[in-house]
């Protein structure tokens, strides 16, 4: 089989692929350079919504669904209001985004194939992607597939997901304030697991509702179902409602080392890069920064692309993750506890990595929690070196 070149290919045209060919697209150091999308799926479906917190304005708010000024977080019977103040929340369908893309990246330099990709080898030159249909070679392949030897099971590694099913309910009467999303509600919960309902509410009688947990060990379908169903009718109060959507994820929290599976020629993005805030499970803004960094390598005369999570983080996310694996039933303690005694804005600011020691310092010790603080002790006294 022939080789087909490329200056650059992209596998996989999700959140992190797009993130990148748009960024590239809109870079004039690109304007003669050649670009292959592949991915398996049309990406014609919306198959997830994508929401984040920004200041003011933004690159996707043409695109935005619902912005939302203030929040909900429910804990220990008690219900927290997050004003955002300079803040928005803001949700994206997929869907829209896909069209936008594949509408912007319209060129005659820009390929995009539906193919499956089976294997990606190294050369001294650059990379050689095989689909099912063909082989391409260019000097970068960014490359969104997960790594095989990463596995939930794996216990050599602090390892959680946040996985969840969600519905896009219709009601028949009102039943939502559409003014407030609820990021976490833990009145229902599974058992003593980290599990909690998350609420985008699009308008008085139409919400996407999902049942998550942030645990290591999945659940059947049915029991998704099963909370949904009791969350709807025994808190939102309604019966009589119709699913318009459905969406599932499965989405890793895990200190897994992603970023140690790039090469020199084969740089692993999005979730399989490690883009995904270990805490958090949040990575569509991520996806965004992320695509910037590796522009700025591009244009670089670097030989290695290196972007990690800045080490203090690292340690933070790590302690966040060994409550939740060794001590899930601490999650609702942990998180009201976060929302009550910590502005919005401080929270926002130390999941993107922006905040100051101080105000690490103020997170971590309002958690007045025995296996937090004990944890982050423990970092400390390790000069997190660690
Ligand atoms: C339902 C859902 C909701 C989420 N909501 C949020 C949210 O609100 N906020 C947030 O920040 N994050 C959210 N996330 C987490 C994260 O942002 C998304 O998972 C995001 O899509 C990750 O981007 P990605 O590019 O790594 O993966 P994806 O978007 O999944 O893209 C990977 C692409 O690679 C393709 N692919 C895989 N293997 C191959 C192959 N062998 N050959 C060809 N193509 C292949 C896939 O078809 C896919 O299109 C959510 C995740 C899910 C699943």
């Amino acid at each position: 089989m022939s080789i087909i070149k490329f200056d650059y290919i992209i596998v996989g045209a999700g959140a992190a692929g797009l993130n990148l060919a748009l960024a590239m697209n809109a870079d004039t150091f690109f304007e003669d350079k050649t670009i292959l999308i592949l991915d398996k799926d049309q990406k014609n479906k919306n198959d997830r919504t994508w929401s984040f917190w920004e200041k003011g304005k933004g690159k996707w708010d043409d695109l935005v669904y619902k912005t939302w000024n203030q929040g909900i977080v429910k804990g220990k019977g008690e219900t927290i209001i997050l004003d955002l103040k300079e803040f928005n929340y803001k949700t994206l369908r997929s869907a829209d985004f896909y069209t936008h893309a594949k509408k912007t990246l319209q060129k005659p330099r820009i390929t995009w194939k539906t193919e499956q990709v089976h294997s990606i080898t190294q050369t001294d030159e650059g990379a050689i992607v095989t689909t099912d249909k063909a082989n391409y070679e260019a000097e970068f392949a960014f490359d969104s597939r997960i790594p095989e030897s990463y596995s939930l099971k794996d216990t050599s590694y602090l390892n959680i997901a946040q996985h969840f099913k969600g519905w896009v309910i219709e009601t028949e009467t009102p039943v939502f304030d559409d003014s407030k999303f609820t990021m976490m509600d833990f009145d229902l919960k599974d058992g003593e697991s980290t599990s909690f309902t998350y609420i985008l509410p699009f308008s008085s009688t139409k919400a996407l509702v999902e049942f998550t947990y942030f645990s290591p060990d999945l659940v059947s379908e049915s029991t998704y179902d099963d909370f949904l169903k009791k969350y709807i009718s025994e808190h939102l109060r309604t019966d009589n409602y119709s699913i318009a959507e459905t969406e599932k994820g499965i989405i890793p929290m895990t200190n897994f080392p992603f970023e140690d599976y790039s090469q020199k020629h084969i740089i692993k993005i999005g979730t399989a890069g490690g883009w995904v805030k270990a805490s958090s499970g949040y990575s569509f803004k991520n996806c965004e920064r992320k695509s910037q960094s590796l522009i700025k390598f591009l244009k670089s005369k670097q030989e290695f692309y290196k972007d990690s999570t800045p080490g203090k983080y690292k340690h933070y996310d790590n302690i966040f993750l060994e409550v939740l694996t060794k001590e899930n039933h601490f999650g609702e303690e942990l998180f009201y506890k976060m929302y009550k005694n910590n502005s919005i804005q401080t929270i926002f600011r130390f999941l993107d990595e922006k905040s100051t020691f101080q105000e690490d310092l103020k997170i971590i010790m309002n958690l007045s929690s025995s296996p937090f603080i004990k944890g982050f002790i423990r970092h400390l006294r390790s000069g997190f070196n660690t």
